[in-house]
């Protein structure tokens, strides 16, 4: 979602901000602009689309020192060159750039002379006008308007009349500094920052920092000094790129052996067959007294959250549910002493999820966080918590995190079944079951050719279903979701005995049906479901780790038939995830989409 960068320092910033701005594409943009203060007048550049349309519009002998860029996301008006970023006030002394949304712009602007012209729809624009009515230092007038608004900001400021200072600014959206030699950058996500610098300072929320080629000074919204370090980030995957593939998404399907084992790295514990989470700064004294478990998350987290729900309800017979975390955060939830809370994120910055774990906290709740993205706000905010550790994931559709997600449940599953009934026995058989893992989704990666086919069979089909029953019911729902924002095929998941009450209507031999079909007792049941669809015309593409006569029964009822290795309910969802990525992937290859950044999406959603 929406991105900044900013530099001031001695180096050209033109070629800095547009680096930056390049390294924020992954997160999904509309439309990019930069302001440069040249010769002591801001220079302003900006363009709806892709940043090569900013590249041709930029004059060269703009030169310049400090600066401040933008991807914009847009909320309040389309999105076209004037609603791009940065916004100026009148005079065009000064520019802002914004990540949020300002929820009382109109009691704001009332606030304006009526004269003060607008040249945009956006709700960000009366922050440079309201800037411009202060006169004096920019930090004051930065915080004297910032105490005005009602919203959400993440937020850079310069000033032709201070021509190396940028003011930064957060409240709900995420700014990070970075502090180089002699130069100073800050941005809205690390990957902006990391080839310039591993040193970095997170802004907590209320914070507003001065920023000079020399140092940076950080306030609260009343005046108080904050002392803030900078830490030292050791992985900052500066080159992080698509390793010769044509797409990041490509890469990051094909890497998930290698990430799920180092998820997995250094947290099995084969002589107490169980999981060794230190980060969860949890007793196992403190482990038996939980009585229940809440998972909150948005999207494929929420969907990876519903399948650790039965990961953790099997192996330790504790009531777990999962809930979109924006549903739960509005519905004035009851928080309870012996709940544990689970916050689900990639980036460790999606705004519903952070609002729910806040709320949950406020009440008095322990959250544990399961985060990719070190360092990040959620990662910070939490009590304890499981770090992914899946490397950055640059593709909008989740792969890597997503199955990163499952196996850091799956650990929790096994830790909280070791302090109730799982024997040592079966610990160590989950344990080796959790080894094989890797291989496992190799096997999946290396039936690629055939999945791709059945992709190019159904690509264009306008409607697919995709049917599961118990722990098979969060795999349709991710499966369905990886096929809907890739390849806009409209795609919905069903519960597999949901289908005769209401769906099974709209089964013909045009809705390709994804069935998924783990080898557990309601296996027959699932392939009585089958039978309903094909006794419709549907076509079915069954997804089984079946073996023996059931599979010959589904290899002969069903159109196409994806077989992968069996597995348990721990590591399931991770095998079958991968098949249903591939065959995503495929569809939307052959329709020739944007498959790392897919239309209206964007990455890591800091928004409401
Ligand atoms: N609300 C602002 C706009 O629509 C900022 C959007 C963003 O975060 O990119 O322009």
């Amino acid at each position: 979602m929406c991105g900044i960068i900013a530099y001031t320092g001695k180096q050209q910033v033109m070629p800095i901000l547009l680096d930056g701005l390049k390294r924020l594409e992954y997160r999904g943009y509309d439309s990019t602009g930069i302001s440069i203060v040249s010769r002591k007048k801001i220079k302003t550049t900006k363009a709806a689309g892709k940043l090569n349309v900013l590249e041709s519009k930029l004059q060269s002998e703009i030169t310049g020192h400090c600066g401040i860029g933008h991807t914009r996301w847009a909320t309040h008006g389309a999105p076209t060159d004037d609603n791009a970023h940065p916004h100026t006030d009148t005079d065009n002394r000064i520019a802002v750039v914004h990540n949020g949304i300002i929820e009382n712009v109109d009691a704001l602007k009332a606030m304006l002379d009526p004269k003060c012209e607008f040249k945009s729809q956006t709700d960000s624009e009366v922050i440079a006008h309201l800037l411009a009515t202060h006169s004096g230092d920019l930090m004051t007038a930065v915080r004297d308007t910032l105490s005005l608004i009602v919203g959400t900001y993440g937020l850079a400021v310069i000033d032709q009349q201070n021509p190396d200072t940028i003011i930064i600014a957060r409240n709900g959206s995420p700014v990070i500094i970075g502090v180089g030699d002699n130069e100073m950058l800050a941005a809205s996500d690390m990957a902006a920052l990391s080839r310039y610098t591993n040193q970095v300072v997170h802004l907590d929320d209320g914070e507003i920092a001065k920023l000079t080629p020399n140092g940076f000074d950080v306030v609260t919204m009343d005046s108080t000094v904050a002392h803030k370090e900078a830490m030292t980030l050791n992985n900052t995957n500066a080159n992080y790129d698509r390793g010769g593939h044509p797409h990041y998404l490509y890469r990051e399907i094909i890497d998930q052996p290698d990430t799920v084992k180092q998820t997995l790295s250094g947290r099995l514990d084969e002589r107490f067959s169980t999981a060794r989470l230190g980060g969860l700064n949890l007793e196992a004294r403190d482990l038996i007294g939980v009585k229940r478990i809440i998972i909150l998350g948005c999207g494929s987290a929420y969907y990876a959250g519903l399948a650790g729900a039965s990961m953790i309800e099997s192996l330790a017979r504790i009531p777990v549910s999962a809930e979109p975390a924006a549903e739960f955060r509005y519905r004035n939830p009851v928080i309870e002493q012996d709940t544990l809370y689970i916050v689900v994120s990639q980036s460790g910055e999606t705004f519903d999820t952070l609002a729910s774990l806040r709320e949950v906290r406020r009440k008095g709740g322990f959250v544990l966080g399961i985060v990719n993205s070190v360092g990040s706000t959620i990662a910070r905010e939490v009590d304890g918590g499981i770090y992914m550790h899946a490397g950055p994931e640059v593709s909008v559709a989740s792969t890597k995190a997503y199955t990163g997600m499952l196996t850091a449940f799956s650990l929790l599953a096994l830790l909280l079944g070791r302090t109730r009934d799982v024997s040592p026995q079966q610990g160590n058989r989950i344990i080796s079951e959790l080894k094989e893992l890797p291989d496992k989704i190799s096997q999946v990666l290396a039936i690629e050719p055939e999945i791709a086919k059945i992709a190019s069979k159904y690509k264009h089909s306008q409607s697919a279903f995709y049917i599961g029953r118990t722990n098979g019911y969060p795999i349709a729902l991710e499966g369905a979701q990886k096929l809907k924002e890739i390849s806009y095929i409209h795609a919905e998941a069903y519960p597999a005995s949901e289908l005769k009450h209401g769906p099974l209507a709209l089964v013909t031999d045009q809705t390709p049906c994804v069935v998924i079909l783990p080898n557990d007792d309601l296996l027959p049941k699932t392939i009585s479901s089958m039978e309903e669809i094909k006794a419709r015309g549907g076509p079915v593409i069954a997804l089984t780790s079946a073996e023996g006569a059931p599979a010959d029964r589904i290899a002969k009822l069903a159109d196409h038939v994806i077989s992968v290795p069996d597995a348990n309910e721990l590591t399931l969802p991770a095998i079958m995830g991968v098949a249903l990525q591939l065959l995503a992937y495929h569809s939307a290859v052959s329709l020739g989409r944007d498959v790392d950044q897919p239309r209206n999406l964007a990455k890591s959603v800091t928004v409401e």
